[in-house]
């Protein structure tokens, strides 16, 4: 039956809303203990954002949702209505697939694991670590195969869905393939070239106040807004909060500013996304950010395309300079600062990783976790697998040394997605959280460069980018973002909001012209 009203979805716009208010408190109680919390707090804060999770997660799982859905259906909706109505249905379905015991026991496997993993790791303990983790990766397989039957996917497919949804292994195959054929000999030619290039790398005495002071000009820089944000510290860098209110944080090292300097760029990238969502839609899940590659993509965007780009990098030596009280120190030097902020470096370790080397450390682990979810591998053929890799990618061999080699994340041991760098969406955020497992999550960050160099690709058609970035009013580029992703939130699929905004679908060649052009 058909009616002109929309009485049904109305009702589930007020309802999500609600939800939405118990996940702003929770986002703000969770910024707060990674910001400011005093140790003494821990258990009592731990014990009442358990309580809202709770909460948060019976409201999102009510049966009679399903009704209600089915309602709004009969309903005669806008194009744009019909998008809401079918993200609150993915976000209800994600939350409410997995049975209460499975996600019980994912938070006791993984907690016990990740807790051990502190330890283990260290002491290179793969044998001790292996024990544990297998519980884990067992009932993560449960968990893919009952989403995958539910949704209609392949294991692995219904485990990438929770994070981009859409994506398939056969398109991450594809991409990832083209990818393996030009990175390890763009890796060798970048690296014999800058074996010729002077760098003068920092010493001395950096302090926090004068890092801070020039990671807030480098924010005005970039248009944040400060009625609707701030910048704060913690141990794991992070953007949260919530869009009218969003919250980055970042780790100061007095002996070197170069990481906290970029790390602030990246998180004002993901801040900016959160701050451009369309009001209209606030609260509701069609208002939230597309997927994690996706807000990868604006994090990348203004890290990669933006921030390490030579013309950007004439402003952080200016205001470096600056804050530093260091005109004549030559680290400062446009030429060095560009440099350091484009050394290629093979390493072990995937955090720590360039911009050239990190798809290969992305790649690795996605064909790892892709085989080991869908049952073609076992755990404990992942370490001389992750050596095969590596040596193949990177020339480097981890045979032995499990620290730098497949215990170094903690992705793989925690169920509770608690420890994703990146904690920025609520409602993924609160997915993650019930959902259990997080493989599936690594593809995003690469896909994310890739999604950020076609985006340049196609600004540079309309707009200046180059002239925008020497003038310093970077606003031209920031209004591209804000018409084409910012304001679009969740109201296309993936595929749908980067067609519309680049004329294509993900397309790894934009990302292969973007590092020749920077490395070689
Ligand atoms: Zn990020």
């Amino acid at each position: 039956m058909s009616t002109t009203s929309s009485n049904h979805y109305d009702q589930l716009v007020s309802y999500y809303q609600t939800i939405n208010h118990f996940n702003h408190a929770q986002a703000m109680l969770g910024w707060d203990a990674a910001a400011n919390m005093p140790k003494g707090g821990s258990d009592a804060r731990s014990n009442a954002m358990a309580e809202l999770s709770v909460h948060v997660h019976r409201l999102s799982t009510q049966p009679q949702l399903a009704d209600w859905f089915a309602n709004a259906e009969q309903e005669s909706l806008t194009s744009e209505q019909s998008s809401s109505l079918r993200e609150m249905k993915r976000q209800w379905q994600q939350a409410a697939l997995l049975p209460e015991d499975l996600v019980q026991a994912q938070s006791i496997a993984g907690s016990k694991c990740e807790h051990a993993w502190r330890t283990q790791r260290q002491e290179n303990d793969w044998s001790g670590f292996e024990k544990n983790w297998k519980e884990v990766v067992s009932l993560s397989r449960e968990e893919a195969k009952i989403r995958g039957e539910a949704l209609g996917l392949t294991s692995y497919d219904a485990m990438l869905d929770k994070f981009e949804p859409g994506t398939s292994t056969a398109s991450l195959d594809t991409l990832f393939s083209n990818v393996k054929t030009w990175l390890p000999e763009l890796i060798e030619k970048a690296l014999d070239k800058q074996a010729a290039e002077p760098i003068i790398l920092p010493s001395g005495t950096f302090s926090t106040e004068q890092q801070k002071s020039l990671g807030l000009e480098v924010m005005k820089l970039l248009k944040f807004d400060f009625d609707h944000g701030r910048l704060d510290q913690s141990v794991h860098p992070f953007c949260g909060g919530v869009p009218s209110d969003v919250r980055i944080t970042t780790r100061y090292d007095e002996s070197d500013f170069v990481q906290a300097l970029m790390g602030i760029v990246h998180e004002t990238g993901h801040a900016r996304y959160e701050q451009g969502l369309p009001k209209a839609y606030t609260g509701l899940p069609v208002g939230e950010a597309r997927s994690m590659g996706i807000h990868e993509s604006q994090s990348l965007f203004f890290e990669m395309q933006i921030g390490r780009s030579k013309d950007f990098i004439t402003h952080l030596s200016r205001l470096s300079k600056e804050a530093f009280n260091a005109q004549q120190n030559p680290v400062f030097a446009e030429a060095n600062l560009y440099q350091i902020y484009t050394r290629v470096n093979k390493g072990f370790i995937r955090v720590d990783a360039d911009e050239l080397t990190y798809p290969a450390h992305v790649i690795l682990r996605y064909e790892i976790e892709r085989d080991l979810i869908n049952g073609v591998i076992e755990h404990t053929d992942v370490p001389a697998l992750w050596d095969e890799k590596m040596k193949a990618s990177l020339g480097l061999s981890t045979q032995g040394n499990y620290k730098n080699g497949c215990m170094q994340d903690i992705h793989w041991t925690d169920p509770e997605g608690k420890k994703v760098a990146h904690n920025y969406k609520n409602g993924c955020m609160q997915d993650i959280h019930w959902s259990g497992g997080s493989f599936g999550y690594f593809p995003s960050y690469t896909l994310g460069a890739m999604y950020a160099a076609q985006f340049m690709s196609t600004m540079n058609k309309t707009v200046n980018v180059e002239a925008a970035i020497q003038s310093g009013d970077l606003s031209p580029i920031f209004q591209w973002l804000s018409d084409n992703i910012w304001s679009q939130a969740s109201l296309h699929t993936t595929d749908e909001l980067v067609k519309r905004a680049t004329g294509e679908t993900l397309n790894a060649a934009h990302f292969r012209k973007h590092l020749e052009g920077r490395y070689l």
